[in-house]
């Protein structure tokens, strides 16, 4: 620990982990020594909470008399938050109108911190079959193969109540075990298994590890096509990062994403990272907190949430895919994983590395004003070339009826069917049909809770809402008209391409790769090995096959619809498909074989069509940067949306002229609305939404914070800021 101040004496400030409260003032009791970012458990009512010394300056509040302070309880045996990562949480809490208590629940991931050291006791099941056998019982000996967890985490797995683990448990199919939290870590090593790189390679690498020697800020955008060896690159990066026995923080935009890479990782560095992410059991959260914040671990591979975990030494930061639009966090704390990763960086005083294929407008931009570096990668490795796309246009090239798929794609498929090619077929949309239809009177069957169709998943005979999460089973008869036989799907999801696929090749081998079928690394390491086996033969998938994967004997990719990226034309809208149909096609012809792409589309003749057709990745940024300016769309401006939502919808429609009514009126800065938010009704509350649009120049937060503390509204209405916001 590099701390040269004395311990706080007397009088702490203390931030509570909770949201309601402000931070209030402790007496330190003479024995206890604390520091600023010390973890601790104070006294609140009659209750015990935890949360962390802060510096007082950071948050003024009124003092009270030293002899009502209350003394704190305790003192948590682990390292104090240090000053970098205290300002970075300050910065988010006021940047994203959040409060300091929501970032830090991040940084102390819900209890990690404060768990003791007792082992957890976990379960596994064991081979015994019950006698008695309920469908919740075979589903959860199905979904539990191979699985270790506390009971708890055993039924969310396998969808099943605790009731049902526990019966399992008295049945004798479960087998316990103590997992220790504090398990020894293996170090990686610099130079397990070295790769030659090509002299592009070497170039970029090496500015990297200069980076990370010289230990200053600096945000790199590593720019470089699928294929080319990014990951190499930053490797090399991470290498030196280890042997001047730092810190590495690798992001990747899906959980699906960390198990590819911790084995391509162990190829390189001879054993795996520490992964942080969602789908963590309990034990492996609590020991991997504690080993990244002594500084046992070395490299930490994860999603956005480890961004905020308190790392004893980093010395780099890499964010994979950086473009991806999944590191927008929509829930809870609002903000963006690859913005907040570079104010990590300004505060830790180290190099960045933002890594993608298409990089965002938005780094692109930063790049042009100076604040970030470019290094590019502009060719594949080796041999492999990148694919030739081409368009398929849906008004000559016509499906037949009841088909998705153009002839010229179909032949397509056949013929590498019979060559013992891989290919893929990409729709961004989960389930059989995005949309369930009576023919009788027109009724579409809606959420309950939302403005969205039910989709209609077939391989569990149900209806969801992709929203909320609200299920129902497959009606017979319209809910409306009561007509039997008359619902329709409408529209092509996964499920149903693939049925197509399996209608047209008997003989293939198909696989559905979508959340719903990837909800795990452990599962997304199948859908790896089968590939990799060549036990599958054609993929239908989601944005999630579009990204990481490298899969040689994959050569033809079948994009089904070009268009529906381009609806709702939000600002984001043509970058995004751009994007998604530049990420799909690198799937394809990654090694010695070369690879071919269709592009299903209605519109061949639009701007994005045309640039991926042509390869000409840099004219449609152009572009597309140009029409931001002209819109003084960011990164021109500034935005950030104001979302007013109730149960009652007159009680949010009030507030939200309320706000709006009392906005400031400044030069450079406009509020528009309020207007009904894009999805009207979200999980019951109806949803209302202001827009606030700034120049570059104008001080959005201190405007808005000034502007929004002086305001109240109802108890049951929320009043939630998106800053930068990605759906309006
Ligand atoms: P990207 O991250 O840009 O998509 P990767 O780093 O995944 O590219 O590289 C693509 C493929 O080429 C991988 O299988 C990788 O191992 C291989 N590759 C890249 N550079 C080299 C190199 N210098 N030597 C050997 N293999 C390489
Ligand atoms: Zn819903």
């Amino acid at each position: 620990m590099n701390r040269v101040d004395a311990p706080i004496r007397n009088r702490v400030r203390v931030v509570l982990l909770n949201a309601a409260l402000g931070p209030l003032d402790y007496r330190v009791p003479e024995d206890m020594d604390v520091f600023h970012g010390s973890i601790v458990m104070a006294p609140l009512g009659p209750r015990k909470m935890p949360g962390v010394v802060w510096d007082a300056d950071s948050f003024p509040v009124d003092e009270i008399d030293a002899k009502k302070l209350r003394p704190l309880l305790e003192l948590r045996e682990v390292p104090p938050l240090s000053a970098p990562l205290r300002k970075l949480i300050e910065w988010v809490a006021r940047y994203y109108f959040a409060s300091p208590a929501s970032v830090l629940r991040m940084v102390l991931s819900s209890g990690a911190a404060f768990a003791d050291n007792r082992p957890i006791t976990e379960y596994r099941l064991n081979g015994n079959i019950p006698k008695r056998m309920t469908p919740q019982r075979e589903q959860a000996l199905e979904k539990l193969a191979g699985v270790q967890g506390t009971i708890s985490e055993l039924a969310f797995k396998a969808d099943v109540s605790i009731a049902v683990m526990r019966g399992l448990e008295k049945a004798g199919a479960l087998d316990s075990s103590q997992a220790s939290p504090f398990a020894d870590i293996t170090r990686p090593d610099p130079d397990f298994a070295k790769v030659d790189l090509s002299d592009d390679q070497k170039q970029v690498s090496e500015k990297l590890v200069h980076a990370v020697q010289d230990s200053v800020f600096q945000p790199y955008l590593l720019d470089g096509v699928t294929g080319s060896g990014k990951t190499e690159v930053y490797f090399e990066a991470v290498a030196e990062a280890l042997r001047q026995d730092k810190q590495t923080l690798v992001l990747l935009p899906e959980i699906a994403l960390t198990e590819p890479f911790l084995d391509r990782f162990k190829a390189r560095f001879g054993t795996e990272p520490i992964a942080w992410h969602s789908g963590l059991k309990q034990s492996d959260r609590k020991r991997n907190w504690h080993a990244l914040a002594d500084g046992d671990a070395r490299v930490i591979v994860g999603a956005r949430s480890a961004l905020f975990l308190p790392y004893k030494n980093l010395g780099l930061i890499i964010v994979d895919e950086a473009h991806e639009v999944s590191f927008k966090q929509e829930d809870g704390v609002r903000y963006h994983a690859r913005d907040v990763a570079v104010m990590r960086g300004l505060h830790e005083k180290i190099p960045i590395v933002l890594a993608s294929a298409t990089p965002a407008i938005e780094s692109r931009h930063q790049v042009e004003q100076g604040n970030y570096e470019l290094l590019e990668l502009p060719a594949r490795f080796g041999a492999a070339t990148l694919p030739e796309i081409e368009a398929l246009d849906l008004t000559q090239d016509i499906p037949e009826r009841g088909s998705w798929l153009a002839p010229t794609l179909i032949n397509a498929l056949e013929e590498n069917l019979a060559k013992g090619e891989q290919s893929l077929l990409f729709l961004n949309r989960r389930g059989f049909a995005p949309l369930t239809l009576c023919r009788t009177c027109g009724h579409r069957i809606n959420c309950p809770n939302c403005t969205a169709w039910m989709v209609e998943h077939r391989l569990t005979k149900r209806l969801a809402c992709h929203h909320c999460g609200h299920v129902m089973p497959q009606p017979e008869k319209c809910p409306e008209c009561g007509d039997e036989d008359s619902l329709v799907a409408c529209g092509p999801g996964v499920e149903r391409i693939c049925d197509e696929v399996q209608m047209l090749f008997p003989q293939a081998r198909t696989a559905i790769v979508t959340s719903d079928t990837i909800w795990s690394p452990a599962k997304a390491g199948e859908f790896v090995a089968q590939m990799e086996a060549g036990a599958i033969d054609i993929v239908v998938g989601t944005q999630l096959v579009t990204k990481g994967y490298h899969f040689p004997n994959l050569t033809l990719v079948g994009v089904v619809d070009a268009d529906i990226g381009l609806e709702g034309g939000d600002l984001r809208a043509a970058e995004r498909s751009f994007q998604q149909i530049a990420q799909v096609a690198g799937r394809a012809g990654r090694a010695d074989k070369p690879g071919h792409v269709y592009v299903q589309t209605r519109m061949p003749s639009a701007p994005v069509i045309q640039a991926l057709i042509k390869g000409d990745r840099d004219g449609f940024y152009n572009a597309e940067t140009e029409s931001r300016r002209a819109a003084a769309a960011p990164p021109f401006s500034r935005l950030a949306a104001i979302i007013i939502s109730s149960e009652d919808n007159a009680e949010a429609i009030e507030t939200a002229r309320l706000i709006g009514q009392t906005a400031p009126k400044l030069d450079g800065f406009a509020v528009y609305g309020p207007a009904p938010a894009p999805l009207a009704m979200l999980r019951g509350r109806h949803r209302h939404r202001l827009l606030v649009h700034a120049h570059r120049s104008v001080e959005l937060q201190a405007i808005m914070h000034q502007w929004l503390e002086k305001l109240e509204w109802p108890r049951a209405v929320r009043v939630g800021v998106d800053v930068d916001p990605y759906s309006f």
